[in-house]
């Protein structure tokens, strides 16, 4: 199983580095309803099967249209996302394995972070864990256009590390939405305490499937 043409792992951050209690499902229903409230999108519960941010995509596009896009409300719809985020990492732990793994990769692999968290957000958690000094480029919403299950974190770390290949990279993540974003530009992803039905459910079919972080090792070394 061993791959030695590997050069980096892309690790997703919330619930898989991170212990992070975030309520998901509160989260997008809230946001949800005050962008109901604001008139942008009509009520219909079928977009809450989309993720949180493909609604707030959504309601931006209708926003556009209607003449009423500013950047004041993106900022007003995103702090409702954000305000769970805080919550549920306020004094999240990191999964268990975590620092033993990133420690055993450091100095031999780039250690990537593809979230659709906040960049502030992810630098917080890692530096209060002791572990944000051992990765090379954290991606998280700010710097790109969609989120996860885009692959736009994805190719934003193809482009800045020009000479790697995608098959030289490893994702690892806990959603879906991770595996579907790695496997859109053909980097390989493994499922960490991922529901599997699900996945296959959304067309992801991931490369490998782990219960314990540490045992990323057996695919790079
Ligand atoms: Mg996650």
């Amino acid at each position: 199983m061993g791959n030695k043409s590997i050069k980096g792992i892309i690790f997703d951050m919330d619930n898989t580095l991170l212990q992070s209690k975030i309520n998901f499902a509160a989260m997008k229903k809230d946001t949800y309803d005050y962008i109901v409230k604001l008139g942008l999108l009509p009520e219909n519960s079928e977009l809450l099967n989309l993720t949180t941010a493909k609604i707030i995509e959504r309601a931006l596009e209708s926003a556009t249209k209607k003449g009423k896009m500013t950047e004041e409300l993106k900022k007003e719809i995103w702090s409702i996302p954000t305000k769970y985020e805080v919550l549920g990492m306020e004094k999240a732990p990191l999964e268990p394995g975590v620092e033993d793994l990133i420690k055993a990769l450091y100095g031999k692999f780039l250690l990537v972070v593809v979230t659709n968290n906040s960049v502030e957000a992810a630098i917080r958690a890692f530096r209060d864990n002791n572990i944000y000094q051992y990765f090379d480029l954290i991606v998280g919403r700010e710097m790109v256009k969609s989120l996860k299950p885009s692959p736009d974190g994805f190719i934003y770390v193809l482009e800045r590390y020009k000479t790697i290949s995608p098959d030289e990279w490893l994702s690892v993540g806990d959603a879906w939405l991770d595996g579907k974003a790695s496997i859109d530009v053909g980097i390989k992803f493994i499922s960490y305490k991922g529901d599997i039905q699900k996945m296959n459910t959304m067309g992801v079919y991931p490369y490998a499937e782990i219960n314990d972080i540490r045992e990323v090792l057996r695919f790079i070394i």
